[in-house]
């Protein structure tokens, strides 16, 4: 198969990160499939806009609903090269409310950002395998590698996220499918709407970046697509800070 005709499964590609990965991709020559729980109208619009993409609506932390998502995929394309874990969820929770981050919190957060992660890999690895090895991209986080983050139960699943990357790219790069994961560091993106402060809170960190700005979604596009086409690269977990962690 040509690099043209290749397939990439996006996950929580509605807005953000994932919409931005979907574009990028598209604009690659490659045919993507769009995915989000809700903001269903807004993934049907991208995919729309794409030249050659699918919406599914699924919820990846349901098992259940986590391979009908890869099943649809490949019964669209007729195959799957690229999966992207990109869809996750936090709560803002002060690192020193521990009634706040309640065992509840902790499951719904690792639901989607461990479990559907693990779950839509285990039911794409058939698919990644099959004509000549494919790639996983996880998007995890800096505060899955430094001791911050909206909340104790976020930075805990994306540090068990990149563990994860670690743990199945060695059991599939004999395979031939690599895992890798991309940790973004403050990202201008919805996942902040409604925060109060916010944009106080980035102009102040793009203060202090040695870059200078905030991220936007095209730059943690533009890494998780290199990580998706590196021929050699498997069990790395990527910063995309601007320089933060050298702070
Ligand atoms: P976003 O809120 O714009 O995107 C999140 C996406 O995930 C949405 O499309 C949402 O519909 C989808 N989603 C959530 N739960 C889902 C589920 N159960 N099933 C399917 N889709 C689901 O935010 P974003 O900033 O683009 O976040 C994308 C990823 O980037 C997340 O994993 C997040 O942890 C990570 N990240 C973001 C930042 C940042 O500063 N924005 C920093 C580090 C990491």
């Amino acid at each position: 198969m040509s690099k043209e005709q290749r397939v990439a499964l996006v996950t929580g590609s509605s807005s953000g990160i994932g919409a931005a990965v979907a574009r990028r991709l598209a604009a690659a020559g490659v045919r993507v499939v769009v995915n989000s729980a809700n903001s269903v109208e807004a993934g049907e619009k991208l995919a729309a806009d794409l030249p050659d993409a699918v919406y599914v609506r699924a919820n990846v932390a349901d098992e259940a609903d986590a391979k009908r998502l890869v099943q649809a995929a490949v019964d669209t394309y007729g195959r799957l090269d690229i999966l992207v874990n990109n869809a996750g969820i936090t709560r803002f929770i002060d690192h020193g409310d521990f009634e706040a981050a309640s065992p509840e919190v902790w499951r719904e957060i690792n639901e989607v950002n461990v479990i559907a992660a693990w779950q839509t890999t285990v039911a794409a690895i058939e698919h990644l395998k099959a004509d000549g090895g494919g790639s996983v991209v996880n998007v995890s986080s800096q505060a899955g590698i430094y001791a911050n983050g909206s909340s104790i139960p976020y930075a805990v699943s994306k540090a068990a996220l990149n563990h994860m990357t670690r743990l199945l790219a060695k059991q599939l790069g004999p395979v031939g499918v690599r895992v890798n994961a991309v940790a973004p560091g403050l990202i201008d993106t919805p996942w902040y709407n409604g925060l109060e402060g916010m944009d106080k809170a980035m102009e102040e960190v793009a203060e202090r970046l040695p870059m200078r700005r905030v991220g936007t979604a095209e730059d943690i596009a533009e890494a998780v697509c290199d990580l998706a086409n590196a021929s050699y690269i498997t069990g790395e977990v990527l910063l995309v800070d601007g320089g933060g962690h050298l702070l």
